[in-house]
């Protein structure tokens, strides 16, 4: 929705699978076709990969140590990440797949599968993805909030909500790199500019300020999140 992180992410994808020959053959062809591949080789390290980078989609084995596929699908979109997520079924398993689909997967694969068939779902999916980020408009949406980036207005519950517009800049922010720790010096610097020199309180300040106006529970915030020791982190 947000296509300055879209065009950065693209071409980047998360491949989360254990079996190191599979990992071999996938990532060599994903490179040759031009992405940049990461793996995670359980369940645990993908669904923190996934949750703290931008990628252009996820490829997520189902059986996997530690956490299962399922489990990380359900873990992710939970989180509020909405990276296209193509889930590798065991052959035959319909039940794996109706699971993966309800669950917030876009897509999958039955193994064994042809390589050409696997490039061609990638293909549609990050097409898909970065289609739609193009034919709405600039807005994004979370719980009953309704941003409007090109106008600049927040509505919650349908009722307009007033922003500053430094209140305005810093949920933006958080919204284009929703899922990350962000620092209370990096939103300074993003957001106030390197000449401001605001106090590193000032964020807090506005925090506050964003959560009052967006949480349905300013005290215990479920979108706007503390990272203690680190900063700040949208979820939504
Ligand atoms: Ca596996």
């Amino acid at each position: 929705m947000v296509p300055a992180i879209q065009t950065m992410s693209t071409k980047r994808i998360l491949l989360v699978e254990d079996e190191p020959g599979l990992v071999l053959t996938l990532s060599d062809r994903l490179r040759s076709e031009g992405y940049d591949v990461d793996v995670a080789g359980d369940g645990e390290s993908g669904l923190a990969r996934a949750t703290g980078e931008p990628f252009g989609l996820v490829i997520l084995d189902v059986m996997l140590p530690g956490l299962n596929g399922f489990e990380v699908c359900r873990a992710i979109r939970r989180q509020g990440v909405q990276t296209p997520i193509l889930m590798l079924t065991a052959r035959g398993e319909t039940t794996d797949k109706v699971v993966g689909l309800k669950l917030g997967a876009d897509d999958y694969l039955a193994k064994p599968f042809d390589t050409l068939e696997l490039m061609a779902r990638i293909e549609a999916l990050i097409r898909r993805s970065n289609g739609s980020a193009g034919a709405t408009p600039a807005g994004y949406r979370f719980g009953d909030v309704v941003v409007d980036f090109r106008r600049a207005e927040v509505e919650r519950g349908g009722a307009p909500v007033e922003l500053s517009a430094r209140e305005f800049r810093l949920l933006r922010h958080f919204i284009e790199h929703r899922g990350a720790t962000l620092s209370r010096q990096e939103l300074l610097n993003e957001v106030w500019g390197y000449d401001a020199m605001p106090l590193t309180r000032t964020v807090d300040v506005h925090v506050a300020g964003l959560r009052q106006k967006l949480e349905p529970h300013p005290k215990r915030p479920q979108y706007l999140l503390t990272v203690h020791g680190l900063g700040y982190k949208f979820v939504g």
